[in-house]
């Protein structure tokens, strides 16, 4: 069972949405109040492989603190929310027509926000960067292959990969979860892994990975290396993207979101960028018409208004440095975070703790290894929150 999942949360079924009043989980499968038998999940002919498996499930309860989730917590502006009616608004005169398949113009626009000499053919974009990471996994993954990934990262990583089909193989990063490149490169020899991925910064840690430390690893893989940059956007100055390291490399693939930094999670827009050939590797697995014209509109809108979007990522990292401060000054371990959310420990009852921030209204996330705790960076106001609800229970 993986360290992050939702048993034994407050809600019902980790699909539990605040004010689903049903309370209906994934396991209850509809009809079961109509007096018929109680089908359950064991009961169909479900992939051998997903047997026993569980989803991914952060808890999503209506509380007054939101920090579980790594949401950027400042919502558009009124001019912004102006900006992606109009869009909404002028793409719905065509939506008796399919979208335009292959994204061109917000490819475009994506490509000139990361610079780097990037064009649309080195861009792809889908559904948050989840369903580009399964769309690698599709396209380089499948039955009889093999993806590794150092934990603890991303929970996704992994229930990707299987869902794919994809062994997954877990390398272990240090002590100061970073990667030791000399060893990394020794569980690439030994499992020869059809994908590699490497988060950086890492969720839930925090840590950025030295360029370095990722071109030697490319070097040893024999297959793709997706660097995660979710939350490339948070890290401290000076830190470099792996998209420098692209113009080499034709088996790297960098990811990026906007859900994270750019305060867009609802929209469902992630994107990568690699070596053309990569992105026609891609096109074979994709479903057609995958990016609705209201997501791709929407898209161009905030990238359009980025500068107020990532207004924001300053004042949320000085945020994050008083935080990662203030939970050591109170004799707490804390790993260094390149991102907008610390992970910090360690508790003999992590679960007390959670429970007891959540009584006090509120969330964070119970992730990471054991007696780790991970909290997203909120406002001020949240963040007072939180100090005042920890303060509380440390006492
Ligand atoms: C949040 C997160 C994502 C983003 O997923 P989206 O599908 O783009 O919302 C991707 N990778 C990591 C490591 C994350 O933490």
């Amino acid at each position: 069972m993986r360290p992050d999942d939702a048993t034994g949360t407050p809600t019902g079924g980790p699909g539990t949405r605040p004010g689903d009043a049903s309370g209906a989980g994934p396991g209850d499968a509809p009809g079961a109040g109509s007096g018929g038998p109680r089908v359950t999940l064991a009961d169909l002919p479900v992939r051998d492989d997903l047997r026993g498996r569980t989803p991914y499930g952060a808890p999503q309860i209506d509380v007054p603190v939101r920090l579980n989730t790594n949401e950027n917590p400042y919502g558009p502006s009124a001019s912004l929310v102006a900006g992606l009616a109009e869009a909404v608004r002028h793409g719905a005169a065509d939506l008796n027509r399919y979208p335009d398949r292959d994204a061109v113009a917000l490819r475009e626009d994506l490509a000139a926000y990361l610079g780097h000499g990037l064009t649309a053919d080195r861009v792809w974009a889908a559904n948050g960067s989840n369903e580009v990471l399964q769309q690698i996994l599709q396209a380089f993954g499948g039955p009889g292959r093999s993806a590794l990934g150092f934990e603890p990262s991303y929970s996704m990583h992994p229930i990707i990969t299987t869902g794919a089909s994809t062994e997954w193989i877990p390398g272990a990063r240090e002590d100061d979860f970073g990667i030791d490149p000399g060893k990394a490169v020794a569980a690439i020899e030994e499992h020869r892994p059809d994908v590699v991925f490497l988060t950086s910064p890492n969720n839930p840690t925090g840590t950025a990975l030295d360029p370095a430390v990722i071109a030697r690893i490319v070097e040893a893989a024999p297959g793709m290396v997706v660097v995660d940059e979710a939350y490339f956007e948070f890290a401290r100055t000076g830190t470099p993207s792996a998209l420098t390291l692209l113009p080499d490399n034709p088996r790297l693939i960098v990811t990026r979101t906007m859900s994270k930094a750019f305060a867009m999670a609802g929209t469902r827009l992630g994107y990568l960028a690699a070596h053309p050939a990569v992105i026609e590797a891609l096109l074979l697995v994709r479903l057609p018409y995958h990016l609705s014209t209201l997501t791709q509109a929407a898209a161009r809108v905030a990238l359009a208004h980025r500068a107020e979007l990532l207004g924001t990522v300053d004042t949320l990292r000085a945020e994050r440095d008083a935080t990662v401060e203030w939970l050591r000054g109170h004799g707490l371990k804390v790993a260094d975070s390149d991102a907008n959310f610390v992970l910090f420990g360690v508790f003999d009852d992590r679960r007390a703790v959670w429970e007891g921030l959540l009584e006090r209204g509120v969330l964070i996330r119970e992730v990471g290894p054991p007696g780790w705790l991970r909290v997203s960076i909120g406002t001020a106001e949240e963040m007072a929150a939180f100090r005042a609800a920890l303060e509380g229970i440390l006492r």
